[in-house]
């Protein structure tokens, strides 16, 4: 039997390490591949957290730049410039940036079919989400079969995280013997701020999450 390979989206965030984290429960450490975008995020940080985790786990991880998004997107995620604001008034939190998942999922397939894998893992999550139209199963199954048609493969796009809380996120870790680590090396602050600015609207789901967890009977 040919030995399953999966490829990893990885940030260096608590949703993404946790799906590394659990893709090396299953494939086996050798088995798995990591892979990051920079797109100009506000801070370099999170790209840094990533690449030492990534280091740290044996991981192989790959770096593309896809900065480009920047020349048609105009977003606070990206812009230092501008302040962060949650969702409001039924319309997109200002952190949403077009198209980022489909370009990110697009490359990872071109990159996974190079090398022959088919699974394809990203930890994007519609129940505690941000509102994000991309992180929903509708829109990963709509790519999955655009995917395999533009590129005819049939890959297997797999979102561990998508039904998820994050208290359950939170865990997901701790069963894998990883809470400790995941709390205290990924990075999620939308600021960028070394160990989180705790009020930004990442920094508050990922602490409720914990709180709700830690506070669950065990
Ligand atoms: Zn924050």
């Amino acid at each position: 039997m040919q030995t399953r390979k999966a490829l990893v989206i990885f940030s260096g965030g608590q949703d993404s390490t946790t799906c590394l984290l659990q893709a090396i429960a299953d494939y086996g450490r050798e088995n798995v591949q990591a892979i990051s975008f920079h797109y100009g995020q506000r801070h370099a940080i999170e790209l840094e957290k990533a690449k030492w985790i990534a280091d740290d786990l044996g991981i192989e991880q790959t770096v593309i730049d896809t900065s480009v998004i920047k020349q048609t997107t105009n977003n606070a995620l990206i812009d230092d410039a501008q302040e962060i604001k949650a969702a409001q008034d039924g319309d997109y939190p200002n952190t949403f940036v077009d198209g980022r998942n489909m370009l990110f999922l697009l490359l990872a397939g071109c990159h996974a079919k190079q090398q022959g894998i088919s699974d394809i893992i990203i930890g994007v999550c519609e129940t505690d989400f941000s509102g994000y139209p991309d992180c929903r199963d509708v829109f990963i199954k709509s790519m999955n079969v655009s995917m395999n048609l533009a590129m005819d493969y049939t890959f297997n796009l797999i979102t561990p995280l998508m039904y998820l809380t994050k208290a359950q996120t939170w865990e997901m870790a701790d069963k894998l013997g990883y809470l400790d680590y995941v709390q205290k090396h990924t990075h999620t602050c939308y600021y960028g701020v070394e160990g989180g600015c705790g009020k930004c609207p990442s920094c508050l789901l990922r602490n409720k999450g914990l709180q709700e967890y830690m506070a669950q009977d065990k």
